[in-house]
């Protein structure tokens, strides 16, 4: 089924019968987490049910997350945590795990990596084999009189709930070597907390050292296009045609999906809104057009009629 079957592409609402068509022409289906799978610690009602269901029908299911905070080893046990029991860590793509491949097999650095990052970060690309530059300062240096690495060839900039001036500076100072790689894990302006409080995001940290440098950082999360790379040369036989991403967010998910040609499904239970989907689909430039999905949810527990059928018509 091509996008917009069922009459136009771009924010469609689909419910049982129309999901189950759509998903029968899927061989790939990618899921965000924060927002699509779980808030947090508490999963979405059903979405453990979706993911199994798809999975024992022989869906090749994969996630792809700008969550840089934990390596990929921790992502399983909080996948089991949360009753996703059947989610092995090869079907887990976060924008940290990206980096160290992006590190080690893309650019093949010689050198090491400072992290502008969390310790979950660091500790994905030393499972990578990706040196980093071990921060052992005295509380009270200052740029001035600390220490700086001779063979830094990437800045790397992440999460960072212990960003402190110092570091910030400090990577600034790496960056006026030219031959020095600036990368964002991703671009993710903030994240939302409960009470109507927010987290900001790597991109937030990200602008600041872009104005300090004078530099851009290449984004290695989505919506970059690298993050399917990484699947691509993990799964053989992926085609865009066959996948489709499930995600919460307009700037990243759905931009990531139609930057790789996939079908796209927003759910409504995180951050983006039908009417901020709305909005581009009316509004100019024609190129926010990739911001809006093909089709819309409330919830990925909507999925589960679709099944319900499928079921019904296997013990026919
Ligand atoms: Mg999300």
């Amino acid at each position: 089924m091509a996008a917009g079957a069922f009459g136009f592409k771009g924010c469609q609402k689909i419910r049982g019968p129309q999901i189950r068509t759509l998903l029968e022409a899927k061989d790939f289906i990618l899921f965000d987490c924060d927002g699509v799978i779980w808030h947090g610690e508490t999963a979405i009602t059903g979405a453990a049910k979706v993911v199994s269901s798809l999975i024992r029908r022989g869906k090749n299911v994969v996630f792809v997350t700008n969550n840089c905070t934990r390596p990929r080893e921790s992502y399983v046990h909080k996948f089991y945590r949360l009753g996703f029991t059947d989610v092995l860590l090869e079907q887990i793509f976060s924008s940290s795990y990206c980096s160290a491949l992006y590190l080690r097999d893309v650019v093949k650095i010689r050198g090491q990596v400072f992290v502008m990052g969390c310790d979950g970060l660091r500790r994905e690309l030393q499972g990578a084999g990706v040196p980093c530059v071990e921060e052992a300062d005295e509380p009270d240096a200052t740029i001035y009189d600390c220490a700086l690495a001779e063979d830094v060839k990437a800045v790397l900039v992440g999460h960072d709930d212990k960003l402190t001036f110092l570091k910030l500076a400090k990577a600034s100072c790496y960056l006026r070597d030219p031959e020095c790689l600036f990368l964002a894990t991703d671009n993710d302006p903030w994240h939302p907390l409960s009470g109507g409080r927010i987290l900001p995001g790597s991109g937030s940290l990200t602008a600041a050292l872009e104005v300090s440098s004078g530099r851009k950082a290449t984004v290695i999360g989505k919506p970059s296009r690298f993050m399917f790379e990484c699947i691509s040369s993990q799964f053989s036989g992926v085609e865009p045609a066959r996948c489709l991403m499930i995600g919460d967010r307009l700037e990243t998910d759905m931009l990531f999906g139609s930057n790789c040609g996939f079908d796209t499904v927003l759910t409504l239970t995180g951050v983006s809104q039908l009417e901020d989907a709305q909005r581009y689909l009316d509004g100019e430039p024609a190129a926010d057009r990739g911001l809006v999905p093909d089709y819309v949810v409330d919830s990925v527990a909507d999925f589960l009629p679709a099944f319900e059928e499928l079921d019904d018509e296997q013990s026919d």
